[in-house]
C-alpha cells in the first residue's frame, strides 16, 4: 500500500495509474504491450503504486490470460464500459457487467467524457451502470470533469460537485475500496493540454472535503487526475498532496511513457 497520508486518518492511499487504451490498439499490438508491460514490472516491480489497463472490451479475454502468465500479475484489468442491463438477453451490441466480470476484469471506467459525449450518457444511465457494476463485484473507475466553457464561467468546481452529488445513493453505501474518482477536465483530454498542478489540486481537495462530507470513510478514496498527463508532467503532478494518480489515455499506449507516469507516482 502507499502512500500519501491524510491529514485526518492515519491510513495510507492507495496510488494508481490506469492505462485507458481507448479505441486503440489492434490485438497483436495490444498484446505485445500487455507482455512488455507486465515483464518489466516483474522485471522492476513498483513499489507503492498500483497499475491497470483498460484495452477495448473484445480484447479483455486474450490480455488477462497474458497477464496471469505473471504469477503474481502487476497489472489489474479494467474494463471501458459495461452495460446498464443486468441479465442476459435481447440486449444489441451491449455486455453486462457480470459477463466483463467473466473475462477476468476487475475494474470498470464509468462516466468518461467521450461516453457522455459521443454517446449522450446521462446522470441516469451513469448512476445504472455504477449500481450494475457494484453489485456484480467490480470497482469504479468513475470519472468527473468541466468542459472549458463551464471552467471559464468559473462553474468547475460547481460542476464537479453536481456529478459526485447525482450519485449520494451510492456514495453512502459504497465499499470506499471499489471506489476510484478520476478528475478529467474535458478540455485537457486528448488535447495536450493539462490542468496546472495548482488547478488540479484546488479540485481534487475540493472533490475530497465533498466526499468526507458525503461519508467519513470516503475521505480513502483514491483520486486520479486525468488530461493529457506525460511523462514530462507527470512528477509535478505527482508532488500534489490530494493527486493520487493519474489516468492516463494516449500515453499509455506506449510502454515506456506510461511506467514513467507510474514511477512518478510510485511515491513513498
Ligand atoms: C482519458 O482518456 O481518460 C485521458 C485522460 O486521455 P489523454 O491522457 O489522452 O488526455
Amino acid at each position: 500500500m502507499s502512500t500519501t497520508l491524510n491529514q485526518s486518518s492515519s491510513q495510507p492511499r492507495q496510488h494508481w495509474v490506469i492505462g485507458n487504451w481507448k479505441m486503440n490498439p489492434n490485438r497483436a499490438t495490444a498484446q505485445t504491450l500487455a507482455q512488455t508491460l507486465a515483464s518489466r514490472l516483474v522485471e522492476t516491480p513498483l513499489h507503492t503504486c498500483k497499475t491497470a489497463i483498460a484495452p477495448m472490451s473484445i480484447h479483455l479475454i486474450t490480455i488477462h490470460e497474458i497477464l496471469m502468465k505473471v504469477h503474481t500479475s502487476p497489472i489489474s484489468l479494467v474494463a471501458q464500459d459495461i452495460a446498464a442491463a443486468r441479465q442476459t438477453g435481447a440486449f444489441t451490441g451491449d455486455i453486462s457487467a457480470d459477463l466483463i466480470r467473466e473475462t477476468g476484469a476487475e475494474w470498470i471506467i464509468i462516466g468518461h467524457s467521450e461516453r457522455r459525449t459521443i454517446h449522450h450518457e446521462d446522470e441516469n444511465l451513469i448512476g445504472l451502470k455504477l449500481n450494475a457494476a457494484l453489485d456484480a463485484g467490480l470497482g469504479v473507475i468513475w470519472c468527473v470533469g468541466e468542459t472549458l466553457s463551464e471552467r471559464e464561467a468559473g462553474q468547475a468546481t460547481q460542476v464537479v460537485s453536481a456529478q459526485i452529488n447525482a450519485h449520494i445513493d451510492i456514495l453512502t453505501k459504497i465499499d470506499p475500496r471499489k471506489l476510484i474518482i478520476a478528475y478529467e477536465p474535458v478540455w485537457a483530454i486528448g488535447t495536450g493540454r493539462t490542468a496546472s498542478p495548482e488547478d488540479a489540486q484546488q479540485m481534487h481537495a475540493a472533490i475530497r472535503q465533498l466526499l468526507t462530507e458525503i461519508r467519513a470513510p470516503l475521505i480513502q478514496t483514491s483520486l486520479l487526475y486525468g488530461g493529457s498527463v506525460k511523462s514530462d508532467n507527470a512528477h509535478s503532478l505527482a508532488k500534489c498532496p490530494d493527486i493520487d494518480g493519474a489516468l492516463v489515455g494516449g500515453a499509455s499506449l506506449d510502454a515506456d511513457s506510461f511506467l514513467q507516469i507510474a514511477k512518478a507516482f510510485d511515491i513513498a
